[in-house]
């Protein structure tokens, strides 16, 4: 967020507004085949090669449920604290849509897969637990495209009967930055399990946002506008701030909000009015007469509890715990698996102090820069416990090292072959040491003098001298050793 905007939202905190957000995240499932048929859910086929008769609901086509995508739907549900249903339904939603050939999708409606559960987010102010509603199984549509031909609507239904679950959270959300913090930190711990990649591009992960604003104090719920289908954090933020504002002008001008679903222009940054909002009756939801209710044994369950990954929070207690870390460090580390899983193959050979800090610092200024993924990085986990080896037991200097860290990044180098290669070792022979040290100080008597009568600050300038007379090669401990003994003299 720009501090622009964010200052905008304090005007309205000023006038006393409280802004409540709900979230509907559309996460699709990582499985090879659809929900209901065994065809490919890959990603960028040429339109329609991966539609099979059921997805294209062929008359007489019955769906089949993938047993992986309930697998994956209750592993996300156990990594939100949440209960899992022994019992769920099917429900046809009907719509009509060029792009929904069936005229109903195939959801969840009054008994969903998982129930209550709760996310923890890591905020400035605290931690804050942001409760789930409820998570359920629905196929995605197919996709109208417009932008092809300015005559046609083409319908590419690659995409249509592809697993999302669909995460509702409780209204507890109350600014776009716990927004944000909510959706990485559900993202981080469907990537640590494995059932969505959390790819906002590709539409793997998308949410629609609702939005009501409503005197501090109050306890009623104001009315709430829905955005849809959301596809970056960016723009969550973006449009809660803008619908928010909106809301505030309405109600303090004294005129009333509709009840709407509403997009966002992501050009005008403006939401702007889609349809009035439909009720759950319009719909007409009942059972799916094809799919047989959904019946789960607890022992399915648990086996799946047993084998379920360590989650991000658990990783962060250790990570304080174990390498006593701080919060904010094991936070940054266990953003991302591969992040953390980089940090504990560093710090096997390493110490943990330096590893930390030349991830966290060095290493992740440089993938940034480059905009390099942790997987991708010219610093193998390996060469950077090297690299901190090589500190640790004096062989060179931390200024050095970031000197080789540089050529480690352009060249992907092992950094003793840059060190022997380049005569970066450090200077650690007290004999050749103290000769540096004594030439230095021949040169400058006057400053000598200067010093012994007082002015200390130079001792700093004997330093510079003697690192600059090594090519910054000398081992700074030694180099304070001998020039206090020999300003002593
Ligand atoms: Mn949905």
């Amino acid at each position: 967020m720009s501090k622009e905007k964010f200052n905008y939202f304090i005007k309205t905190e000023k006038n006393n507004w409280e802004v409540i957000i709900g979230l509907e995240v559309h996460a699709q499932v990582i499985s090879n085949s659809k929900l209901f048929s065994g065809s490919s859910t890959k990603f960028g086929g040429q339109p329609n090669t991966q539609v099979s008769l059921v997805d294209s609901a062929f008359p007489g086509m019955l769906p089949v449920i993938n047993k992986y995508c309930i697998e994956q739907a209750i592993k996300t549900g156990l990594g939100l604290n949440a209960k899992i249903n022994l019992l769920s339904i099917f429900d046809r939603k009907n719509y009509f849509y060029a792009d929904l050939p069936a005229g109903y999708q195939i959801s969840q409606y009054k008994n969903p897969i998982v129930g209550e559960g709760s996310v923890t987010l890591d905020m400035p102010y605290g931690t804050k637990v942001v409760g789930i509603e409820r998570l359920h199984l629905e196929q995605d549509a197919g996709k109208s495209i417009h932008d092809l031909s300015p005559d046609n609507t083409y319908v590419d239904l690659n995409r249509s009967g592809v697993a999302l679950m669909e995460i509702v959270s409780k209204p507890d959300l109350r600014s776009p930055e716990e927004v944000n913090s909510y959706v990485k930190k559900l993202r981080t711990i469907m990537r640590y399990l494995g059932t969505c990649d959390g790819n906002m591009q590709e539409g793997s992960l998308r949410a629609d946002v609702n939005v009501s604003v409503r005197k501090k104090g109050e306890k009623k719920l104001g009315t709430r506008c829905e955005i849809k289908n959301v596809n970056s954090i960016r723009f969550m933020e973006m449009a809660i701030e803008s619908e928010a504002n909106r809301q505030v002008e309405i109600l303090e001008s004294g005129k009333k909000i509709d009840q709407e679903t509403r997009l966002f222009d992501t050009k005008k940054n403006e939401t702007r009015s889609m349809r009035s909002k439909e009720e759950a009756h319009d719909y007409r939801y009942f059972p799916d007469p094809d799919l047989l209710p959904l019946e789960i044994e607890q022992s399915f369950v648990d086996n799946l509890k047993k084998n379920l990954p360590e989650l991000p929070d658990q990783k962060k207690d250790r990570f304080i715990k174990d390498f006593k870390l701080s919060s904010y460090e094991a936070n940054v580390l266990v953003s991302d698996n591969n992040i953390s899983q980089y940090f504990e193959d560093v710090i096997k050979n390493s110490d943990i102090k330096l590893a930390k800090n030349w991830i966290i610092v060095e290493l992740f200024a440089v993938l940034n820069k480059k905009n390099l993924d942790i997987k991708n990085s010219p610093v193998s986990s390996n060469n950077l416990a090297k690299l901190i080896n090589s500190i640790s037991s004096g062989e060179i200097s931390g200024k050095i090292a970031k000197q080789v860290f540089e050529l480690m990044v352009n060249t992907g180098d092992d950094p003793s072959k840059i060190i022997k290669e380049k005569g970066l070792k450090q200077q650690s022979d007290p004999n050749e040491l103290e000769k540096i040290v004594k030439i230095v100080l021949d040169k400058n008597t006057d400053k000598v003098q200067q010093f012994k009568s007082g002015k200390e600050k130079l001792y700093g300038f004997f330093v510079g001298e003697i690192m600059k007379a090594s090519s910054g090669k000398a081992n700074p401990k030694l180099v304070n050793d001998i020039l206090k003994k020999e300003l002593k003299k």
